[in-house]
């Protein structure tokens, strides 16, 4: 049976990001106090605060494109500043990408994160190396795709997916700022991870929680299952 994420298990990534959001607001915040003006991680729970609600009352998310449209709509009127229509862009795009199906295949998630970064770009016109959160997301975006065409499985892409956008985000201290409010600072933004891409990595985190390593059978020993 091909790799596959259904639903609920999408429902699991949205609430384990919420989560983390929600434990590391405080670091996201302080991450922003030191290059924009201190609300990232406030920014961030409310949102997400307010997109568990909107699943709690939900009868039921009937696709994953229904499900990833209400979290990006939900995103986009909650959340002021940059990281509102940015991360709402994420997911928006991410539900078009989906297409009219019940279940996500590896390919199709691929799809949608890949549709992910090019909406973050559509909107802020970000590059390489201008120290946001795509500095996180495109390395991840790049490293799913390179693990589904080396064969691996969806897992193990999603957990490489995570670990280049940790790096990615690593990658942002050493940046100089060339978008958003870090920008104003010019050269003293460097030495300071950026926050947005915290974030992302945050989101890459949950993933990998979620998204169950059990394809990797041929490698069993690697889960620590018996
Ligand atoms: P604001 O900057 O409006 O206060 P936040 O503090 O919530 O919004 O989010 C800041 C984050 O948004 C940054 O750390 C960066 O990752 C991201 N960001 C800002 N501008 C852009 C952009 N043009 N493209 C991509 N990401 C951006
Ligand atoms: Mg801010």
């Amino acid at each position: 049976m091909p790799d596959s994420i259904s639903c609920e298990v999408l429902q699991r990534w949205i609430r384990a990001f919420a989560r983390l959001v929600a434990d590391n607001e405080e670091y996201l915040t302080r991450l922003d106090a030191s290059i924009g003006d201190a609300d990232h991680g406030t920014n961030m729970n409310r949102g997400m605060t307010a997109v568990v609600a909107a699943l709690d009352s939900a009868e039921n998310v009937a696709s994953p494109a229904a499900l990833f449209k209400q979290v990006g709509m939900t995103l986009v009127s909650t959340v002021g500043g940059a990281s509102g229509p940015l991360f709402g862009t994420l997911f928006l795009r991410m539900g078009t990408a989906c297409g009219d199906v019940e279940v996500l295949d590896a390919g199709g998630f691929a799809r949608a994160l890949r549709a992910a970064l090019e909406g973050v770009v559509a909107r802020g016109k970000a590059e390489t190396g201008d120290k946001t959160m795509y500095d996180a997301l495109a390395p991840a975006v790049d490293a799913l795709e390179a693990a589904l065409d080396a064969g691996g499985s969806l897992a193990a892409a999603v957990r490489a997916a995570h670990a280049a956008g940790v790096s990615g985000r690593d990658a942002t201290t050493a940046m100089l700022a060339r978008k958003g409010r870090a920008s104003y600072l010019g050269e003293r933004s460097v030495g300071h991870q950026d926050p947005g891409a915290t974030s992302v990595a945050l989101l890459l985190q949950a993933a990998a929680g979620v998204i169950p390593a059990r394809s990797d059978s041929s490698s069993g020993s690697a889960s620590g299952q018996p």
